[in-house]
């Protein structure tokens, strides 16, 4: 039994009939739908030679042992947001699956190394608002504290929701323990932006995942009635807010791959007869580099406070979350960029806007690298995300052919 491409699709489009409504995918971790997800995963394991468990974090592991302890790691996730899309986090476990087959066909169970899947818990947050659990459990960053008095919107924390399903919080370190051995971790992932498309790629090598610096910003002016307030003596802190909403883009456009998003602006009192008092507004910067991450939000500062003196506003900022860039390991981009380069006649290396669980075992000091495939229009977490099945079968030839040139390094390396 050699790699079957082909039955990665299929097995993709089972999922997808499973536990996919009219909306799109509903595998929202911590549910029945998701549950339902890792029961069928489960039946694809029957007959392989296979140990399977999971984690104190709820993470999912098929471990095929090796004639070497040393281990390569292949993720992903099963879950996926409310309304989601096919490919989003199960791409890479199934994909990941085949490779497995593929070595424990190919060794008669006994491959060089051990190979071990894994589905993450929870990558998405999307019922508490917390991405990433599964893997900072494993990698040693999760927030226990903060993250067990979370809530659903149904107010239910995130504590009961984990212990329904069997995961108790208190025992998150446990999962440390699978971090043995661990001599590199690969995943393959859509790219859920429209750069490989428009570059006419069908893969690329993903250099790393980019920082974030997450912000609320507060204008505060005065509020003032719309028909008695003369121009001139305006406060008015949407203007001072707008101005900084158009300046994001000469900030972000001074450098090739950074972003600025302003994704929330609220006014107040929010009439159609009064001047806005107070405005609040978000911004999400995100680069590979930190000096450019934080040049970016010294200037996005800077501008905030001018445009604000401008109107005669004032202005806070204060954070809401941020993560620093993680670059992935040097020699494991370049082995990706060859399997690329081989599987389909071109290579491209771009750094990933969005998180992911790899850069949390990277975060662990595991040698780390992602591989993505072309995401049709750009679009993900949403129902019509796609991508073309030959692309969807070259990315799972190419995450083979990584897993080959990967095994080999670790057995150079150690
Ligand atoms: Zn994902």
């Amino acid at each position: 039994m050699s790699l079957n491409p082909k039955r990665t699709v299929a097995e993709l489009k089972e999922l997808r009939e499973l536990t996919a409504d009219e909306n799109g995918a509903q595998r929202v971790a911590w549910t029945d739908v998701w549950q339902k997800a890792r029961k069928w995963f489960a039946t694809k394991l029957v007959g392989l030679p296979i140990e399977h468990h999971y984690d104190a974090a709820g993470n999912n592991w098929v471990t095929l042992r090796g004639a070497s302890d040393k281990t390569l790691l292949i993720g992903g996730h099963l879950d996926s947001v409310p309304n989601g899309g096919w490919l989003d986090g199960s791409l890479n476990v199934l994909a990941g699956l085949e490779v497995l087959r593929r070595y424990a066909a190919e060794f008669k169970g006994k491959p060089p190394v051990t190979i071990r899947l894994v589905d993450w818990a929870d990558e998405e947050g999307a019922r508490f608002g917390r991405s990433l659990l599964g893997s900072s459990a494993f990698a040693g960053t999760h927030s226990i504290a903060a993250d067990r008095v979370r809530t659903d919107k149904d107010g239910i924390t995130m504590e009961d929701a984990l212990r329904r399903c069997g995961v108790h919080m208190d025992h998150f370190p446990e999962a440390e323990k699978e971090r043995a051995n661990a001599a590199a971790y690969i995943e393959l992932h859509i790219e859920q932006g429209p750069v490989l498309e428009k570059l006419g790629l069908p893969l690329g090598a993903v250099l790393g995942t980019k920082g974030v610096e997450r912000h609320a910003i507060t204008f505060h002016g005065q509020e003032a009635h719309s028909g008695a307030t003369p121009m001139k003596q305006r406060r008015d802190a949407l203007a001072a807010a707008a101005k900084l909403a158009l300046e994001i883009r000469n900030i972000a456009g001074k450098h090739s791959d950074a972003v600025c998003t302003m994704g929330s602006l609220k006014t107040f009192p929010g009439i159609v007869t009064a001047v806005v008092g107070r405005c609040e507004a978000t911004l999400d910067q995100r680069d590979l580099d930190a000096k450019v991450l934080a040049q970016m939000y010294r200037e996005a500062q800077e501008a905030s406070k001018r445009f604000a003196s401008e109107e005669n506003c004032t202005v806070e900022w204060s954070r809401i979350w941020s993560i620093e860039p993680i670059r992935f390991h040097s020699h494991l981009i370049d082995l990706c960029e060859q399997a690329v380069r081989e599987i389909s006649g071109n290579s491209h290396r771009l750094p990933s806007g969005p998180l992911h669980d790899a850069a949390e075992v990277s975060r662990a000091g595991i040698p780390t690298v992602m591989m993505f495939v072309q995401s049709l229009r750009g679009i993900s977490h949403n129902k019509i995300e796609d991508t073309r099945e030959e692309h969807l079968e070259m990315s799972v030839t190419a995450l083979d052919r990584l897993a080959t040139e990967t095994v080999d390094w670790i057995l150079k390396a150690n």
